[in-house]
């Protein structure tokens, strides 16, 4: 069942989208060669925290920490460690919050230092995709029209679209209806309604789709070892439109990166 949100229950979940945004340039901060995962794991929950939130991963279906953290050829949920961080790796970093009783949920892919211009460009295809699907979250739409739109995107790259983990609807609940999958057929799937909010998320591989699953029970890792990205906003439909909730803005600040890919992503008329 999908639960559609009202306009002021979309301007909470704003709230929650944020303060995962803010945590993640607190975190975005300290990522560098030789932190651990689980140093920014402490950084995350103590920003959450401060905010006035409750971290959102923490002890849902019993996971144990704050951040996912998914290095290089894991995918996603990685549970955070003491290994460093070193030159070359990328990093997943997901995280959850709950503020205003509702979920924000989302998740930026870190280089550490210099990365191989192959995987530089899967990283920026992989957020290009996330832009790509989010367009497509409008009234009339329906879910295969996200998914199909980021698997063309990717696959046109020769990217592997993972097909066991999916994106989802976000509220009260971290999963609620519809799950929104990285890949599908146009015109097919729930239709979009007015005042839903969902968490798109394409999870991308640099070789094969295929992945495997670790004894831990919750790192997912690529069956080829290649990398993997992954980038996640949460977003509503408002006025028929898709409106970002979360944005990766204090991210660029922390990492002086110039981006405007956000504001030209909102100039652009989307036509219903
Ligand atoms: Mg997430
Ligand atoms: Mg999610």
């Amino acid at each position: 069942m999908i639960v559609v949100k009202t306009k002021e229950e979309i301007e909470l979940m704003r709230e929650a989208a944020l303060v995962v945004s803010k945590t993640l340039g607190e975190v975005a901060k300290a990522v560098k060669p030789g932190v651990t995962s689980l140093e920014l794991d402490k950084i995350a929950e103590e920003c959450i925290r401060d905010q006035g939130a409750i971290p959102g991963f923490l002890g849902l279906y019993d996971f144990p920490n704050t951040l996912c953290m998914s290095p290089n050829s894991q995918v996603v949920h990685g549970i955070p460690n003491n290994t460093p961080l070193v030159e070359g790796d990328i990093i997943s970093i997901d995280c959850g919050a709950i503020k205003n009783e509702f979920y924000g949920d989302h998740a930026y892919t870190f280089e550490i230092g210099e990365v191989a211009p192959e995987t530089k460009k899967l990283l920026q295809v992989t957020k290009e995709s996330l832009y790509v699907g989010i367009k497509e979250f409008k009234l009339g739409n329906r879910v295969g029209d996200v998914g199909y739109a980021i698997q063309k995107y990717c696959e046109n790259h020769g990217y592997g679209v993972v097909r066991e983990l999916v994106g989802h609807g976000l509220g009260r609940k971290m999963h609620e209806d519809p799950e929104m999958p990285n890949y599908g057929k146009r015109g097919r799937g729930k239709k979009f309604i007015e005042g839903m909010v969902v968490a798109i998320e394409p999870m991308i591989n640099l070789g094969t789709q295929r992945i495997k699953q670790h004894r831990d029970g919750w790192t997912i890792t690529t069956l080829d070892n290649k990398p993997s990205a992954h980038f996640e906003h949460d977003v509503a439909i408002v006025d028929g439109k898709p409106e970002l909730l979360s944005t990766f803005a204090y991210v660029y600040e922390a990492l002086g990166i110039e981006s405007d890919e956000e504001e030209e992503f909102r100039q652009k008329a989307f036509v219903i």
